[in-house]
């Protein structure tokens, strides 16, 4: 038998590893794989509620406020719960107050089993926030009980865990930043309840075959100093030339801007309306939000035979820190990321970043990242209450230390 016959099946084989598809199944090798099918949640009571002198409403997108009540002539209370339970305690509030005639008040903010975390911000017109001062603010000591010293009036006054950015928000942001000639949005399905999921698709000249970043953000509903991060991160690819037109010439860049639109605009604290923490279920794909952005990754660069060299997911926690992997799990771009990291290092006078690399654990985006594209993982965690002016300097810093590098790959 002449070599010649086997010929057409080595070349076959050789072109099928050197195009290596990503398969669109049960990802193994997540070594604590968790159960994330429906669960029921508790839906709010939406209304304007009164109690004497004072109203307090929650009829509008990423509003928290599960009971209202008035203690004594002075003192009012609003119930926060979660959507359900057991969950991360990370109770979000968002509530509105107005009274006819201008009232000073005490407010309680209970918690029932759960801890506060997020320091107050107040708003007239759900655009402008500001943190609360602290000679108003308090927490007792069981943790479960927040107190505000609070003047409300016949203006409504927003009370909120952190700055508004609901859905509505989100699809004006990415439509402006897809007025760049290199960037295209799409809505590439639907959330479990019907919101609309969008893509960024972020790339200068033909798509084929340029290696590929991924950015996913706001798989956590309230976590909004890691959203801002991400946009700052986002336009700087756009706008810092000529760094960006070399990076975009030679990459492109897949913007998943926000994953839970159900827990965004319903005000929850950190699940989907499924009920599950949809940063667990990226083994099985059990919840539509990850079923629908997985399938349009995988078969977005398998079409366009897209390296996928790195996913980067933006999150918020107590402090500043990277999760990454740890070197057992190194990319193909190995050390990308101590490189990065270094770059971001020397860029920030009296700032040093924090890297907490950890192994496989349950099915997070980090994992799935590296465990289906042999990427680069990273989980991009902002403290919650980190000054905004320098979540957005560290984010550009980070995208011009990320385009750097990678430019200058081999
Ligand atoms: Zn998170």
């Amino acid at each position: 038998m002449s070599i010649n016959r086997f010929l057409p099946f080595f070349i076959i084989l050789t072109m099928f590893l050197a195009c290596k598809t990503v398969k669109l199944g049960v990802v193994e090798g997540f070594p604590d794989p968790k159960d994330t099918s429906d669960k029921p949640i508790l839906y709010q009571e939406k209304g304007v509620f009164k109690q004497g002198v004072i109203t307090a409403d929650n009829t509008f997108n990423g509003a928290r406020l599960n009971g209202f009540d008035q203690i004594n002539d002075t003192t009012y209370r609003v119930t926060i719960l979660p959507e359900n339970e057991p969950i991360n305690s990370s109770p979000h509030f968002a509530f509105s107050l107005q009274a006819e005639e201008t009232t000073d008040i005490d407010l309680e903010i209970y918690y029932g089993d759960h801890k506060h975390r997020y320091w107050p911000k107040l708003s007239t017109d759900k655009e402008t926030w500001f943190p609360i001062d602290s000679s108003q603010f308090d927490t007792l000591k069981a943790g479960n009980l927040a107190t505000l010293k609070l003047q409300v009036n016949s203006e409504k006054l927003y009370v909120s865990a952190q700055e508004l950015m609901d859905t509505e928000y989100n699809l004006e942001w990415s439509q402006t930043i897809s007025q760049s000639e290199n960037v295209e949005l799409s809505v590439i399905g639907k959330s479990k309840l019907g919101r609309d999921i969008l893509c960024l698709d972020i790339c200068k000249g033909p798509k084929k075959k340029k290696p590929t970043i991924i950015i996913f953000s706001r798989l956590h509903p309230p976590e909004i100093s890691g959203y801002v991060a991400m946009m700052s991160f986002v336009e700087e690819l756009l706008k810092d030339k000529p760094l960006s037109d070399s990076f975009l010439e030679k990459h492109r860049v897949l913007v998943y801007p926000l994953i839970n639109p159900d827990g965004v605009d319903m005000g929850h604290w950190r699940h989907n309306a499924g009920g599950i923490d949809i940063n667990r279920d990226w083994s099985h794909y059990r919840q539509e939000e990850v079923k629908v952005v997985a399938t349009h990754a995988i078969n977005t660069v398998n079409k366009n035979k897209n390296k996928v060299l790195a996913g980067f997911d933006f999150h918020s926690t107590q402090e500043d820190l990277y999760y990454t992997l740890t070197p057992n799990r190194s990319s193909t771009i190995f050390p990308f990321k101590d490189l990065w990291i270094q770059g971001i290092d020397d860029a920030l006078d009296g700032y040093t970043p924090q890297d907490e690399p950890y192994d496989l654990n349950s099915p997070i985006t980090k994992g799935w990242f590296y465990l289906l594209f042999d990427a680069e993982g990273i989980t991009y965690e902002i403290g919650d209450e980190t000054d905004r002016a320098f979540v957005k300097k560290k984010a550009e810093v980070a995208a011009r230390e990320m385009m750097k590098l990678l430019v200058l790959r081999k």
